[in-house]
């Protein structure tokens, strides 16, 4: 950490500053510039609170060296996070990206559902994902249908050997969600409700973390901190999109720099959900080509069997057949990403 003094800055200031911070084991060098004193608090700097120390008389600014994630970041574990589920599809590292795909919410229509299941397997997809539990803006639009949900998901993925991938919103459910799921996922909305975020680090199965609507890439890793440090690694990211300014053609803004950014700081495999990033039908492939040279760990996309009267997010799912199109040019894409150079072959 590196504190820089104010120029008026007095002796008793700079004396407070550097004793507080050697009282917390931190080893002090000073600076005196001919302008400002600069102090260089070398240690575990977890300890304190650098909001605290910029609030101290004579304090200009401060500057942190070091994460302040731990088990995220790349500081603490060079190699890559390899997940790898019992029938041995992985997720991470150089392995080939994985594809999360299914409706929004899974209806009452069980065939639907499993009509976009088999086709997702015909092409080579390895995940279904569907909301039992749904975090809906308003409290009179579809709640899910919760437990039901989970046994459709269930039945489907006995019948095609997809992986299943269904959010939880409450720690009760924990684990109800956990018997049924392969992957467990806590919603953009509830990235920061750490009760929930300790309950699932309590978890035996991998966790998709989505990043909030507002969360900022730090905010983002240290909730994965908050899953690891309860004792569960296997946490899987995913960019979103976030709020920004602009909403008139995209209901959020997928923020595909996220992708080499999570991976130059941390070693865990990071995925892109263009269709929440987007909101729109048109948008999900091109954003979801886009992330996958950005270098995402595979992509998570709506698809239902009738988009049209869905029971939510209809306007950003593929229809069964747009999602077989799609997947043929995607497949042929990431057989083309050479990972190595983070570029295409050919
Ligand atoms: C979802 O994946 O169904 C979902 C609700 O996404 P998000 O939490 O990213 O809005
Ligand atoms: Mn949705």
């Amino acid at each position: 950490m590196i504190i820089v003094m104010e120029p008026k800055a007095t002796k008793e200031e700079i004396d407070v500053v550097k004793n507080n911070l050697e009282k917390k084991g931190f080893k002090i060098v000073l600076n005196h510039g001919d302008v400002m004193t600069v102090i260089a608090a070398i240690g575990d700097k977890r300890l304190v609170d650098p909001a605290s120390i910029a609030s101290f008389e004579g304090v200009r600014s401060v500057k942190l060296i070091q994460e302040p994630y731990k088990l995220a970041s790349r500081e603490g574990k060079e190699e890559d996070t390899v997940i790898e589920f019992p029938n041995g599809v992985k997720i991470g590292g150089l392995e080939r990206p994985v594809m999360m795909v299914g409706p929004c919410s899974v209806e009452k229509d069980f065939n639907g559902l499993l009509r976009v299941a088999v086709a997702a397997r015909e092409m080579g997809c390895q995940f279904l994902r569907g909301g039992a539990f749904k975090p809906r803006t308003s409290p009179y639009e579809f709640q899910g249908l919760e437990e039901k949900a989970l046994e459709y998901l269930a039945m489907a993925r006995e019948k095609t050997g997809l992986l299943v991938v269904t959010e939880v919103m409450d720690t009760a459910d924990v684990p109800m969600v956990e018997d049924y799921a392969d992957v467990v996922q806590i919603g953009a909305r509830n990235m920061q409700n750490f009760k929930l975020l300790k309950a699932v680090g309590k978890c035996d199965k991998p966790v998709l973390l989505k990043r909030g609507g507002a969360a900022t890439i730090r905010e983002f890793l240290l909730a994965a901190e908050h899953i690891m440090c309860n004792g569960n690694e296997k946490v899987i990211l995913c960019e979103r999109g976030i709020k920004s300014f602009d909403s008139t053609f995209t209901r959020n803004t997928l923020d595909l720099a996220a992708i080499p950014i999570i991976k130059k700081y941390s070693h865990l495999p990071i995925i892109a959900d263009p269709s929440h990033g987007t909101g729109r039908r048109y948008l999900i492939e091109p954003m979801a080509k886009a992330a996958l040279v950005a270098g995402a760990n595979g992509l998570m996309i709506e698809v239902h069997h009738d988009p049209e009267n869905a029971s939510s997010d209809g306007a950003q799912s593929l229809s069964i057949q747009q999602f077989k199109d799609m997947q043929k040019r995607i497949n042929k894409l990431i057989g083309r990403i050479d990972y190595d150079n983070q570029q295409l072959k050919g």
